[in-house]
């Protein structure tokens, strides 16, 4: 084994062990960190398996503590733990965040988010560890160490936006999710997910921003040849704040009751803004014929241009000759 790369794997372990005491045991953490945690309704068993946790609001708490127990500074300012100031002074890139670590599907630390507790929109939200010789932000899930015997197990993957959505919906007992946090969703991702299952569900945030990334998300995934359905939250909620305000049980109603595939899905979203305008709807049965075009499997493309068909009342001898033109473009 390369030997650097298991010095930043052991010196980010270390780190999460670090940000998680300072929660449990200090009273800053405890009443700041921990009372966050808790109001947003995360019980002690996910913050446990999750090992969340808080950086003190100081300039170099982390930093300190690891020169103290030896750890080599370098490997500190590689994992970006640590940030080296006008080539001197080293301050810590967590302060005053409660703490995301990031795992590898083998479930070493390899990174963290850190969300902050302030309202300033001045301040971002999240800051993420930088890329670092084990934490590529592209190749990574969040949450999918915790996910992957459940993706096999119920044979089917729930993809959310961001840290709180995977664990109030791990919480809820829905243990087959990830995020693609921070980054917009990857190809690398996607096969990562086909490892464990073929079949993904994308639960995006309800406001403009998620509906605009499960369109691209989804014809990403049909284009490695998985399947994909959507299920949309009403007033902009995200899965977090859903079964947060209506419980578990109401969440998972919410899914069965609103899982759509994507034929469905995509038309609904469309022809909402089409209104009765034949030229918008013609335009619709174009964008929905792009992504069944995507499909590689053509046995399965030609169930969802029957499907396509009957939904927009069109025969599918059009949408099949529209089907092989955007094929032949392709060439
Ligand atoms: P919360 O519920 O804690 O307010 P969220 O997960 O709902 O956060 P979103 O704004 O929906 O936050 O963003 C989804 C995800 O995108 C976040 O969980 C985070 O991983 C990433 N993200 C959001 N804002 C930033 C940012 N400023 N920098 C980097 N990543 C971000
Ligand atoms: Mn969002
Ligand atoms: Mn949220
Ligand atoms: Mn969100």
């Amino acid at each position: 084994v390369n030997d650097r790369r298991e010095s930043l794997y052991i010196v980010s372990g270390w780190a999460a062990k670090f940000f998680h005491q300072q929660m449990m045991e200090t009273d800053e953490g405890k009443s700041i960190g921990l009372s966050y945690f808790k109001e947003r309704g995360f019980r002690d068993d996910i913050i446990k398996k999750f090992e969340l946790g808080y950086s003190p609001d100081v300039w170099d708490a982390l930093t300190q503590q690891g020169i103290k127990e030896g750890y080599n500074i370098q490997f500190l300012e590689d994992t970006g733990l640590t940030i080296r100031k006008d080539n001197e002074k080293l301050y810590d890139r967590f302060r005053g965040r409660v703490m995301f670590p990031i795992h590898s599907f083998t479930g070493r630390v390899i990174g963290f988010g850190g969300r902050t507790l302030k309202t300033d929109k001045a301040v971002p939200k999240y800051v993420n560890s930088p890329e670092s010789d084990i934490y590529h932000k592209s190749n990574v899930l969040y949450g999918l160490f915790f996910a992957k015997k459940s993706m096999r197990d119920e044979d089917n993957c729930y993809l959310v936006e961001g840290y709180a959505d995977v664990l109030s919906v791990h919480q809820a007992g829905v243990e087959n999710v990830v995020a693609s946090s921070g980054t917009s969703l990857t190809i690398e991702q996607i096969r990562m997910i086909g490892r464990f299952t073929k079949n993904i569900t994308i639960l995006y945030d309800g406001d403009e921003a998620g509906i605009k990334a499960s369109l691209r998300g989804l014809d990403m995934i049909l284009e490695e040849g998985l399947n994909v359905k959507v299920v949309n939250f009403p007033d902009s909620h995200d899965p977090d704040s859903y079964v947060q305000k209506f419980g578990s049980a109401a969440f998972k109603t919410h899914i069965d009751q609103n899982k759509k595939d994507f034929i469905l899905y995509k038309t609904g979203i469309l022809l909402k803004d089409a209104g009765n305008d034949p030229i918008k709807r013609a335009g619709i049965i174009r964008e929905v014929v792009e992504s069944i075009a995507k499909i590689p499997d053509g046995i399965k493309a030609s169930v969802f241009v029957r499907e396509c068909s009957s939904l927009l009342q069109i025969e599918e001898r059009v949408l099949i000759s529209e089907l092989n033109k955007i094929r032949l473009g392709k060439i």
